[in-house]
């Protein structure tokens, strides 16, 4: 992409209403604009974000094997009424009646409509196990919708729900869920760390919720420090290998880590001092295991192997898609501007034009983006008439994680600068060397193939 022909709104001043650094710099970055209270529209940059994001999560649940579907925002009340939640899930359901007076509402998630479309399709436990998610925008009336993207009224959301014909393969589901969530922040360059939590109004007995630590976050952790010691890395993982992923489960989820809600002092206290650890965390997803509690309720079974009738166990599992871009931003950043990790970053690196109008910083420029482009990574070449000091801030403000400098003193050497936007270490190379390296770089994460 070349600046010139994008619409990259960045601010010049930093927002004053924004309280927190990610919604400041996603509104100065020109990522979103506020449509209405807790509602945004998704400019380029932020929407390229949020795709990223979304990627990201479809391809790891693929490797879980759970299949994709995409179910309405707009739903009918009288499936709510089956379970019980159109009354009981209080303000935050957004009602909406159509013109015929039939009640309907904006989904807030979507526990009913699966096990509605479970129920009409599936009648075999030969068909188990089976789980279904899409990524969608749901709506939420909260009370203070606030801090931009993380607290929002309209929000993107991962729901996954698993279908099964027993507690056991459940609870399996429930692993594999773990799983397949420490891998998708990872690849995103964070440590969610998953933390015993409080069930809330979708109601259920296992429950854990992801955090990110972070100064800003919303809810108060207590954990023991060698939590944050552990890394999913690029290990191995059969998903179907039941072993293997309750192993997985017990590593990351013995050591004490657990939100206010199931804080237990007592226990706490078993932490040796100096690991214990009190601090705030930003929830990026949650996972449930809720037994037969819509299956009953609506209806769902199937007939198990005996012949019989049995409700089949389910769980819902959440990803916050459009929080984890304030949660990255709070995670990496500095004074000026975001850093994204090279796993969601919009575009892989800038190309700044010292001296535009120069032939042969331009020709340099072109060559640069071409072969870039060619080796499957997207540049963005700033090639706007304007002083270097002003593209450097640009480029820094949103935040790509390698810059190639092309200017006409370094070319006379046949040489580029190429900067790490998180260390500022900048190093000067050929221009086909800048491009190798950035090459190897993202290969490391899959990304272009050189
Ligand atoms: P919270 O406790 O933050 O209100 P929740 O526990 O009600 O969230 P879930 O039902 O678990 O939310 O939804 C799954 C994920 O969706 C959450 O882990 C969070 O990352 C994200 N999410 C929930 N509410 C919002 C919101 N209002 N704005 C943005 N993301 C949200
Ligand atoms: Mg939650």
């Amino acid at each position: 992409m070349r600046l010139s022909r994008y619409f990259l709104p960045v601010l010049k001043e930093s927002p004053r209403d924004a309280q927190i650094v990610s919604h400041r710099y996603m509104l100065q970055a020109g990522m979103i604009k506020q449509a209405s209270a807790g509602i945004y529209s998704w400019l380029p940059l932020g929407f390229k974000v949020l795709r990223r994001i979304e990627d990201i999560v479809h391809e790891e649940q693929a490797k879980a094997g759970h299949i994709a579907i995409q179910m309405p925002t707009i739903q009918s009340a009288d499936l709510w009424r089956e379970s019980g939640r159109y009354d009981a899930y209080g303000d935050e359901l957004l009602r909406i009646t159509d013109r015929h007076d039939h009640e309907m509402l904006f989904t807030p998630t979507a526990e009913e409509l699966v096990t509605d479309i479970f129920r009409s399709h599936v009648s075999s436990y030969k068909s188990l196990p089976l789980t279904l998610y899409q990524i969608q925008w749901k709506f939420r009336d909260e009370r203070r919708p606030r801090f931009g993207v993380m607290r929002g009224r309209e929000f993107y959301m991962k729901d996954g729900y698993n279908f099964d014909l027993t507690k056991e393969d459940a609870l399996h589901a429930y692993n594999r869920h773990l799983v397949s969530y420490l891998r998708t922040y990872e690849r995103m360059g964070l440590q969610a760390i998953p933390m015993r939590a409080d069930s809330g109004p979708i109601g259920g007995d296992d429950t854990h919720e992801f955090l990110v630590l972070a100064e800003t976050g919303e809810s108060e952790v207590f954990y023991d420090s060698a939590v944050t010691d552990l890394t999913f890395g690029d290990r191995d993982i059969d998903y179907d290998n039941v072993d293997q992923c309750a192993a997985v489960m017990e590593e990351f989820t013995t050591k004490y880590a657990r939100t206010d809600e199931t804080h237990d002092e007592a226990l706490f206290n078993e932490v040796p001092e100096e690991r214990r650890k009190v601090a705030r965390g930003i929830e990026v997803g949650q996972i449930f295991y809720f037994g037969t509690k819509y299956s009953e309720a609506m209806g769902a079974t199937v007939q198990g192997p005996d012949g019989k009738p049995v409700p089949v166990h389910m769980g819902s599992h959440g990803i916050g898609v459009s929080r984890l871009l304030g949660a990255i931003i709070e995670a990496s950043h500095d004074d000026n501007g975001i850093i994204w990790p090279e796993g969601v970053t919009p575009y892989h690196a800038g190309i700044v034009n010292l001296k535009q109008g120069d032939a042969e910083a331009d020709a340099a420029c072109e060559a640069l983006y071409a072969q870039l482009t060619n080796a499957g990574l997207e540049p963005l070449y700033d090639d706007r008439d304007e002083r270097a000091g002003g593209k450097f801030a640009t480029m820094d403000m949103i935040g790509l994680p390698w810059r190639i400098t092309v200017g006409p003193r370094g070319l006379k050497n046949g040489v580029v600068e190429l900067t790490s936007r998180k260390t500022g270490e900048s190093e000067e190379m050929a221009p086909e060397a800048a491009v190798a390296r950035l090459v190897e770089i993202y290969k490391a994460h899959d990304i272009g193939h050189g």
